[in-house]
């Protein structure tokens, strides 16, 4: 699909949107994991996908 802008919305820097940002980098997925009880984010990324 080509999307015009793909930055993430959540982020005000203009960070370049991927899956991973989405569900792990960006603060705002990082709270909503936080709000769930999931504190490491530093494991494998199968681990963390897992
Ligand atoms: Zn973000």
């Amino acid at each position: 699909m080509h999307l015009d802008y793909h930055h993430c919305v959540q982020c005000v820097e203009g960070v370049h949107e991927t899956s991973w940002h989405l569900f792990f980098e960006c603060p705002f997925s990082q709270a909503c994991w936080l709000f769930l009880g999931l504190t490491n984010f530093h494991m494998e990324p199968m681990h963390m996908i897992t």
